[in-house]
């Protein structure tokens, strides 16, 4: 590869084209929920065109999908790529796909440049990054990594009261749900592209983000119950408002992140429901969500501890009834240095400029990271705008992060 001439990604840009038509929706909304007849059709595609890259193809028990290029050295961890096609409803083309089919052009782009690696790349599609159908993001990599474990796992129900086991039986997915668990060990480094979802490498007009942390969330639902009765009727005193209290946790959130002195460091509620609702009533239930985000764990962990502070001298002081439900709690990801290096080392002699950034929304590569060393590579997105139709990459920065992954799997894979 040459640093001067671009590399030429038009057949890449078609097959992203043409795997955007496989949608439930009516193109150009991208909507392939996960185990749906597009889900299905857009996998055969990536399939079909794995497969004329002579890639050995193999799926796990969830549909977790590997394609495989063969090194010198079968018997060494393979170095992974890769990311997910499945997509929220209403979505577009380049979230995940271009981390799947970008990865595949990487290959494609070695193996036309007569490049043999001594470990073997493997591309992987995960099953459902996106929570759309079962509420869970990163369903196939929390499970490979055993997050999720299996019993949990089955336990999964869709809008529709269908159970992941029934859905991947039918998607044509068999065999024990345990298998899916991978060892330490599975792939020797693993490294994902895709669009940053953020407006900062367009703004700046840099053509690669190296991502050094993936921000993970810890999220809670937390009911309060207080006492209801006539906004008129009932005195101040002795009241036990509900929403006053949740208002107190509110602020006790937003105090506890901002404390921190970390600009990392990320509090929400962005759910509040009141009950009974009512202009002249006292609120007698509140549920509200919080949503605490960062890249260091024990900082996040200390703002949900303080909020458990807050809970406890609210309820004591207002005579209110808090009670508190984990939803999840997942582990922030420090990128892996030496993967770093290599796509920074890649970056240079591609002649792309390049910044280290964090990644603050969910990735396959959270759970890949707790079983192989992990980086991911981010490129521009326009106008920061994703999960929507009008989602777009131009061809220039596609073709700069694989021109960048190509470089770095060919680093990696020796
Ligand atoms: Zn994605």
């Amino acid at each position: 590869m040459s640093t001067r001439t671009e590399l030429k990604i038009d057949g890449l840009i078609a097959e992203l084209l043409t795997l955007g038509q496989i949608s439930e929706a009516e193109p150009p909304v991208v909507t392939r929920v996960v185990f749906s007849e597009a889900d299905l059709r857009g996998r055969a595609y990536v399939r079909s065109l794995c497969e004329a890259a002579g890639l050995t193809i193999t799926a796990d028990a969830i549909g977790n999908t590997f394609a495989r290029w063969q090194g010198s050295d079968p018997e060494l961890a393979p170095v992974g790529t890769g990311s997910h096609i499945d997509a929220i409803p209403n979505a577009g083309l380049y979230d995940g796909c271009v981390g799947v089919l970008g990865g595949l052009e990487a290959i494609r782009v070695l193996q036309k440049l007569g490049f043999k690696p001594r470990r073997s790349i493997e591309l992987v599609i995960f099953t459902s990054e996106e929570p759309t159908r079962f509420g869970i993001g990163c369903l196939g990599s929390r499970m490979m990594a055993n997050v999720l474990t299996p019993k949990q796992a089955l336990a999964l129900r869709d809008k529709e009261g269908r159970g992941l086991d029934e859905l991947r039986t039918q998607a044509g997915f068999t065999g024990p749900v345990e298998s899916v668990v991978v060892s330490k060990g599975r792939f020797h480094q693993f490294v994902e592209l895709h669009i940053e979802q953020g407006p900062y490498l367009e703004e700046e007009g840099i053509d690669v983000g190296l991502v050094t942390h993936i921000a993970a969330p810890a999220s809670q639902r937390i009911v309060i119950e207080g006492e209801g009765g006539h906004a008129g009727g009932k005195l101040m005193p002795g009241r036990k408002d509900a929403l006053a209290a949740a208002a107190e946790l509110i602020l006790a959130l937003e105090a506890a992140a901002k404390s921190t002195g970390a600009i990392d460091t990320v509090g929400t509620v962005g759910v509040c429901d009141v009950f009974p609702g009512a202009v002249n009533s006292i609120p007698s239930r509140v549920l509200i969500t919080t949503d605490i985000r960062d890249i260091d764990r024990t900082r996040r962990d200390a703002v949900m501890s303080a909020l458990a502070t807050a809970i406890e001298e609210v309820t004591a002081r207002r005579g209110v009834t808090i009670t508190t439900e984990l939803v999840n709690a997942d582990p922030p990801t420090t990128c892996d240095p030496a993967i770093l290096e290599a796509l920074e080392v890649s970056a240079k002699e591609a002649g792309k400029t390049y910044k280290r950034m964090v990644a603050r929304a969910y990735h396959d590569s959270s759970f890949v990271s707790c079983i192989a060393p992990t980086a991911m590579l981010f490129i521009p997105c326009r106008g920061g705008v994703s999960h929507r139709p009008d989602e777009y990459a131009s061809p220039e920065w596609i073709g700069s992060g694989v021109h960048v992954l190509a470089r770095t799997l060919a680093r990696l894979a020796g």
